[in-house]
């Protein structure tokens, strides 16, 4: 049965949304609320087919960009009523080691997403803002949540047991648990039915590089090893944030420069990667045209990162003990035919060689005929994956 699905993606002061038809997937519209609590108004963006608005809504709250999104909905005569909506679904942070799959929330659940808060204090809880805000408005609509963490949790302890005294994973959940898991999920869902195989059958290595990055290696349908860690620090360099330094140099920075705890967690997160090394931006585009006109500290930022992307190609291959299918995915991964190609220079030993033009055109294949790995470039799209585990779970 046809039914209306909507997906929410809720920052801090910002909320997303996008409501599909299902099973269709058919997009109805799509929007943006920006700056939430930030002043007394906020900014709405919405683009339905290809007109795209963009205007001033009063309210400064979460609740009150809901309110309006809804109201909205039915002026746009987009549904008739609300009862047409079927089911929201919420992309949530962190599901811990409590939540495996997505999952229906009922009163315990959203306890247990606040609780989370713990494991990630930014984005747990505004992801109950959220949650709680829908279900205020739409109390007999089922809400489900679609964490970030759980296709990772098919990983073996050995690949999310940090060396660390044991008592810290039993005493305080220290361990790996990954993120970006519903893009790594729905781009290796795609490229396997891109080559129309059983995903089950492959051995995948999804690469999602935007603002923030991680690698994940799938097989069997499952996610094996992922870069990120703890926190979505970790792993390759990003936009803004280091990935994995010595951890020494933590400790060291806080004696030495006289830094607080929190301090060196800011420079680690919002001080580092591209922006760091650059010391001007923390956007590819930007350090790619610099590095064209001879900026060498934007040419060995572009090293830095594609080498780790490299290597971690290559780490993860061992791995799985072998690979299939390369995923480039998300704003690099996507449009960056030259980032692509730096990773994947001298990577024939592992079967995976691109071609040049079908690269330059950013095709959705672009390996060459030589080469043994399907290298593929797959748009991401987080909220149709988390439309369809709403649409899954409301109708078994
Ligand atoms: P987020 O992690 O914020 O969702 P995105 O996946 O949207 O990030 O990726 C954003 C990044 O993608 C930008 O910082 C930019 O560096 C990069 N990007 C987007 N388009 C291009 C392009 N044509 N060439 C190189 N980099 C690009």
């Amino acid at each position: 049965m046809n039914k209306k699905i909507m997906a929410i993606n809720s920052g801090s002061s910002s909320l997303k949304f996008q409501l599909f038809q299902m099973p269709e997937e058919e997009l109805l519209v799509k929007g943006l609320f920006e700056r939430i609590g930030l002043e007394e108004e906020m900014i709405f963006s919405y683009s339905i087919n290809d007109m795209k608005v963009k205007t001033v809504v009063k309210g400064k709250t979460h609740e009150a960009a809901i309110d309006f999104l809804l109201q909205f909905l039915l002026e746009k005569k987009i549904m008739g009523s609300l009862q047409e909506l079927s089911g929201v679904g919420h992309r949530v942070a962190h599901g811990g080691e409590k939540f495996k799959h997505s999952s229906l929330i009922d009163m315990t659940a959203l306890q247990q997403i606040k609780d989370l808060a713990k494991l990630a204090p930014l984005h747990n809880p505004v992801n109950a803002i959220g949650i709680e805000a829908f279900q205020k408005d739409l109390p007999d609509c089922p809400q489900i949540a679609v964490f970030d963490t759980s296709f990772h949790q098919t990983m073996a302890p050995k690949n999310y047991v940090y060396p660390l005294p044991y008592r810290f994973y039993e005493e305080d959940s220290i361990r790996r648990y990954g993120f970006h898991g519903t893009s790594h999920q729905f781009v290796a869902t795609e490229a396997a039915k891109e080559l129309g195989k059983p995903l089950e059958s492959l051995k995948i290595i999804s690469c999602h590089l935007g603002n923030g990055a991680s690698i994940c290696g799938v097989k069997e349908g499952k996610s094996v090893i992922t870069s990120m860690g703890f926190t979505p620090l970790a792993g390759l360099m990003m936009g803004t944030r280091c990935g994995d330094i010595d951890p020494s140099i933590i400790p060291f920075l806080q004696y030495e420069k006289n830094l607080s705890a929190s301090e060196v967690e800011v420079i680690l997160n919002n001080e580092s990667g591209f922006k760091g090394v650059t010391g001007f931006s923390s956007d590819t585009r930007d350090i790619m045209s610099q590095a064209e006109i001879g900026n060498e500290k934007a040419q060995l930022a572009l090293d830095m990162f594609t080498s780790r992307v490299k290597q971690t190609i290559g780490a993860y291959a061992a791995e799985l003990g072998g690979v299939d299918v390369l995923i480039f995915t998300a704003g690099i991964g996507e449009n960056s035919a030259e980032i692509r190609e730096m990773i994947c220079e001298n990577l024939a030993f592992l079967g995976i060689q691109i071609d040049q033009e079908e690269n330059q055109k950013n095709n959705k294949k672009i390996s060459s005929s030589e080469s043994a790995v399907q290298v593929l470039v797959v748009e991401t799209n987080e909220e149709l994956m988390i439309a369809r585990d709403t649409f899954n779970l409301i109708t078994i």
